[in-house]
């Protein structure tokens, strides 16, 4: 919307410190404008950096593009905010949203499948603190809203030490809600579609009780994160908590583990490195999956832009499935590789 060549402090001038002007981007067509004078663009809340640089490149395709978040801008209704496990794939994309609306953020982790690189360049930002815990245990700090993510995500980490995983999604749940009891703080569980166990209605809704075997591998997450639920309501009824709960579907985007197994991070890093595409089965099974952006705007909006006694849970997920052959088939086109596709 800006001439180009605008400088930094003409831009914030004209932002002028506005509520919905909460930072820019500057985006430089590095072919026409070699001497990185920018275009700079509003952005706003919806919009994280990363999409606006998608959306500027796929607009103009061919040309060497750059987006630099260059710096924030805003005014008043800031608040506290903690996030448990913000070193993970979504806990380090939230910390980034919440910051960048003007917000002080505690980023809460214990690195057991975080990474400090996920969070490296939020720390210089003033408003940032990082602090290494682990939920099992208490911890107390003044805050008005709470995002409870800490729990490993990926089956290969959360089997790995069960009792563990089952303490995180409980023990460490009971230590969040008791600190929003002592701040009257809104609260929200990262829960998950794997509450609906193996389920025997398609697509899930929030009113199916779900279909979970207590004792199988999958137990200690499944169990965990539906203890974790039935406390949150528990925290609402007896306490008056303002609680929050989202079951969150299939996630991808970028800073996901390339370890961690699920089937988006295994192709990609397959087709990338020329290896061979692991197909599970005849690769007809259906999922769907959806933009971390996406879910970092439904998170964001379930705490904020719902009255106190909405608890949900909330579904968040894309409603179109595909299949893993057509994934694959699509990574595989995407990516030009030559890698081969194997059942298995
Ligand atoms: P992730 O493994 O990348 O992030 C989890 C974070 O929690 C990591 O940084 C980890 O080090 C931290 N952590 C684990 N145990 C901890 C403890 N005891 N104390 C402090 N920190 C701890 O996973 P993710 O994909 O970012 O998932 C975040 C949340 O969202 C999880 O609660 C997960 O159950 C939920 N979820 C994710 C998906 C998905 O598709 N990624 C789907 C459904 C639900
Ligand atoms: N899958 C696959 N190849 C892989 C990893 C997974 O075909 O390398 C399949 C897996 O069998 C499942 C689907 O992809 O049917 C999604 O698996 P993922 O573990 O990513 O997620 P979830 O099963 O928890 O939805």
């Amino acid at each position: 919307d800006y001439p180009a060549g605008l400088t930094v402090t003409e831009f914030a001038d004209d932002l002028g410190g506005g509520k919905q002007c909460l930072g820019f981007v500057a985006v430089a067509d590095l072919k026409a404008n070699p001497k990185l004078r920018f275009n700079a663009v509003h952005l706003p809340q919806q919009k994280t950096p990363s999409r606006i640089h998608a959306e500027f490149a796929s607009a103009n395709r061919g040309t060497a593009c750059v987006t630099i978040n260059a710096g924030y801008w805003w005014a008043g209704n800031s608040l506290s905010l903690l996030v448990t496990g913000g070193a993970g794939f979504i806990g380090s994309h939230l910390c980034e949203r919440l910051l960048g609306e003007g917000n002080d953020v505690i980023c809460i982790d214990n690195y057991f499948t975080g990474h400090k690189s996920n969070i490296r360049h939020l720390l210089s930002h003033p408003n940032f603190e990082i602090i290494r815990h682990d939920i099992v245990y208490p911890y107390m700090a003044e805050v008005e809203e709470i995002y409870n993510l800490a729990c490993p995500a990926s089956p290969i980490y959360y089997q790995h030490d069960p009792v563990k995983t089952t303490q995180t999604s409980v023990i460490g749940a009971m230590n969040m809600l008791g600190m929003a009891r002592y701040n009257r703080a809104k609260v929200l569980q990262a829960s998950t579609s794997e509450v609906y166990g193996d389920p025997l209605v398609h697509p899930q809704t929030e009113d199916y009780w779900g279909h979970v075997n207590p004792l199988g591998l999958r137990s200690c997450y499944d169990e965990g994160k539906r203890c974790a639920e039935s406390l949150f309501m528990s925290y609402y009824r007896e306490h008056g908590i303002p609680v929050k709960i989202i079951r969150i579907f299939n996630t991808y985007g970028p800073k996901m583990d390339i370890n961690d197994g699920r089937v988006v991070s295994n192709f990609i890093v397959q087709a990338l490195r020329g290896d061979n595409i692991t197909i599970y089965g005849d690769g007809g099974q259906s999922r769907s999956f959806q933009y971390i952006d996406d879910l970092i705007e439904g998170m964001v909006r379930m705490m904020d832009d719902t009255p106190d006694d909405f608890t949900g849970p909330v579904n968040i997920g894309n409603p179109n499935e595909f299949t893993i052959a057509e994934l694959a088939r699509e990574v595989i086109s995407l990516t030009g590789s030559k890698s081969k596709k194997i059942g298995r």
